[in-house]
């Protein structure tokens, strides 16, 4: 049961002696509580306490690190069932499926295809992350060999997939330093597969057809000392899967159940082998709830729709994507080239810049903070108004770079042009542009300073 900041302040010293950098024990302990703190910076509470503290506070879902460095994949954490009630912390990974009985073209194909994968979305590059290898000749020396060649040749993050602790073993020999996801613990193979997770120092997936099964070995896991789990359940039903997500969501969230507090990973290819179907299913599981899906293509046509409901899902709600506040160039502006003026809502932002670029039209496009409202939206909230507009491109330092002193404005807010005109001061020029920016290419054919 998670504890109060009470609860935690009567297990402290009460000597408010600040080495943890708090005041006082009562702001330690209610930042402990908040989960803003960790109990260890206390240095005067005993082990016995820390660790107390430390289990009753952990997140329901326990967040898994899978990979290395700055490219490592973080899933878990959770703490709402449905988006807007918050957010969902974690975006899943999503990863290719190879084989160690793939031919070497074949494989060199998908390598290939990972590696070719990308796709920017105002601004933000999306890209699978994972690179499930699949154990299925059981000969050791071939895993080893297929876990050599995506090692050498991708920067992928690794899921190693076996039942057979002496193949998992054979990859981790390759690839231990990228941390890789073990894949996995059953009922048979629970203490070598443990044993080889405390070895390499990496998470494994339990794998269980119910929760029953999954929730028993993780407990056993626990008990063992692995603490970093993925679970994997192995139903090839996707009505009893999406039930399952939704349970292994809520039971630890809802009743802090911990055997199943871990994030997933899932299979669509286990579903079906009709790669339509397959990557409506993964969209299903990129809603709710999975850590990981790992598909059995990566062609564009089918990936870029997931990768942009994965963005739309796993955007902060409260937090508008924005664009910094400055001026930008397109098309080698010159003196002569108009200033358009516009919110820095990134969406606002690519659509005009995209008709810009398609234009060919020399442009200084200067983009106001509007806390990432997009044109309407930061008029009606008063932060895209004559004042605000005057004082950054005053201070924009635009005017040492052009001749004339117009600038266009979004035909949505027409109304703010005499007030602008009066804000800019003497000369300055306010036109009307285009209410939608498709019709600023046609807009900048005809620009003239005036
Ligand atoms: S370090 Fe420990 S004893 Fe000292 S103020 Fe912080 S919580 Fe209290």
């Amino acid at each position: 049961m998670a504890l109060s900041g009470l609860d935690i302040f009567k297990k402290l010293p009460k000597t408010n002696c600040k080495k943890c950098n708090f005041p006082t024990c009562l702001a330690f302990a209610m930042q402990v509580a908040a989960g803003k703190t960790e109990i260890s910076a206390c240095p005067d509470v005993s082990a016995d306490v820390v660790s107390q503290i430390a289990e009753a506070t952990a997140p329901p879902i326990r967040p898994i690190t899978i990979g290395a460095g700055d490219s490592a994949l973080k899933i878990g954490e959770e703490t709402v069932m449905f988006r807007h009630d918050k957010r969902f912390e974690h975006q899943p990974g999503i990863g290719l499926l190879v084989t160690d009985e793939m031919s070497d073209e074949t494989l060199n194909n998908h390598i290939k295809q990972f590696n070719a994968t990308g796709f920017e979305r105002v601004g933000v590059m999306m890209r699978a992350e994972v690179m499930a290898i699949k154990s299925v000749t059981g000969d050791a020396e071939r895993f080893k060999a297929v876990v050599k060649k995506v090692v050498d040749e991708t920067q992928a993050l690794l899921v190693l997939m076996s039942d057979s602790a002496d193949i998992l073993k054979a990859g981790l020999d390759i690839c231990a330093t990228r941390k890789p996801l073990i894949c996995g613990v059953t009922v048979d193979n629970l203490d070598s597969v443990a044993q080889l997770a405390k070895e390499y120092n990496c998470p494994v997936t339990v794998k269980g057809e119910t929760l029953e099964q999954m929730a028993d070995l993780t407990t056993k896991l626990n008990a063992a000392g692995v603490k970093d789990i993925v679970l994997y359940p192995t139903t090839t039903s996707v009505k009893d899967r999406f039930e399952q997500e939704t349970m292994i969501r809520r039971l630890p969230l809802k009743k802090t159940y911990r055997p199943l507090g871990f994030p997933t990973i899932v299979f669509p290819c286990d579903f079906t082998a009709d790669k339509d179907e397959e990557i409506m299913i993964a969209s299903t599981f990129v809603a709710r709830y999975s850590g990981i899906i790992i598909l059995s293509t990566l062609e564009p046509h089918y990936t870029y729709p997931l990768f942009c409901l994965r963005m739309n899902i796993y955007t902060d709600p409260q937090r508008p994507m924005t664009m910094e506040e400055k001026v930008y160039e397109f098309n080698n502006p010159g003196k002569d080239a108009p200033i358009l003026v516009t919110t820095n809502f990134s969406l606002t932002y690519f659509l005009v810049s995209g008709e810009i670029e398609s234009s060919r039209k020399p442009v200084w496009l200067a983009i106001q903070n509007t806390e990432g409202l997009s044109v309407l939206t930061a008029w009606s909230a008063g932060k895209f108004n004559a004042e605000s507009i005057a004082k950054f491109i005053k201070n924009s330092g635009i005017t040492e770079k052009v001749s004339h002193k117009n600038i266009v404005i979004p035909g949505y807010v027409a109304e703010l042009s005499g007030d602008l005109e009066e804000e800019l001061g003497p000369g300055w020029k306010v036109i009307v542009g285009p209410r939608e920016a498709p019709s600023l290419p046609g807009f900048l054919k005809q620009w003239q300073v005036n």
